[in-house]
């Protein structure tokens, strides 16, 4: 399972679908990518093969910004309800995931009034806490902040803003995640391998970070809130 992100100048979609394919190697029941341009959100996603996505996909939209994801399924069957991204009620929302949450179901209950999802994931009760949150009258990053302080067990997420489409917000625990800096250009891979296409200069997150991921800006900060500053380094394709 992995996970890929692009913001920057180019089609994201070519890019996340070959980056999806580098991730091919570590497993997967299910594949599925968001693209966000000017007229919203586009979520195409599939049980099976990223052929499979391939050809679900609108190769009409085009984006500068998306999230891409292969679920190796632990909470739901393989299915394409199940597969990420995942969605909030309202759609403003968007999120891919790789991990375990733990405690998924006190946080529906004690944040989400038990309300019927639409997935069988623990992944989706995050996205719908987080806009729990920001209809709270919190801000998106507030929120994120917020509800990944909330989390037990392991994640490697990306989260996308409808009303905040330049920005993709990221955060890790126990799951692995890079973020790939370039000239105009960042983007965010489980492996570096998935995004050598666009860069060579990787940063390492640590767990228990989370990311604010523009086109010309990588703000790494703690959940506590300090700021972080890591120097990027080159990494090399060995095959
Ligand atoms: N736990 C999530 C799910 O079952 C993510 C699985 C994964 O890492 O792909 O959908």
């Amino acid at each position: 399972c992995g996970i890929v992100g692009y913001v920057g100048t180019e089609d994201a979609k070519e890019i996340l679908l070959q980056g999806l394919e580098r991730l091919e190697y570590r497993g997967y029941d299910s594949a599925g990518i968001a693209l966000t341009n000017e007229e919203g959100v586009h979520v195409f996603k599939e049980k099976g093969r990223i052929a499979t996505l391939r050809d679900a996909v609108d190769h009409d939209t085009s984006a500068t910004v998306g999230i891409g994801h292969t679920r190796w399924a632990t909470h739901g069957v393989p299915s394409q309800l199940n597969a990420h991204p995942h969605q909030s009620t309202s759609a403003r929302f968007t999120l891919v995931h790789n991990g375990v949450i733990e405690n998924y179901k006190e946080l529906k209950a004690n944040y989400l009034n038990n309300k019927e999802l639409t997935s069988d994931t623990d992944t989706e009760v995050i996205v719908q806490v987080i806009e729990h949150f920001v209809e709270q009258g919190h801000s998106t990053e507030q929120a994120f902040r917020e509800t990944l302080s909330l989390l037990k067990g392991s994640y490697a997420l990306a989260l996308i803003d409808q009303e905040n489409k330049e920005t993709v917000f990221v955060g890790k625990n126990k799951s692995p995640l890079l973020i790939g800096v370039g000239e105009d250009v960042n983007v965010i891979a489980s492996d570096a391998m998935a995004m050598l296409a666009v860069t060579d200069q990787f940063v390492e997150i640590m767990d228990q970070e989370i990311v604010i991921v523009k086109r010309d800006s990588v703000q790494i900060e703690t959940l506590a809130g300090e700021k972080v500053e890591r120097a990027p380094y080159t990494a090399e394709l060995d095959m």
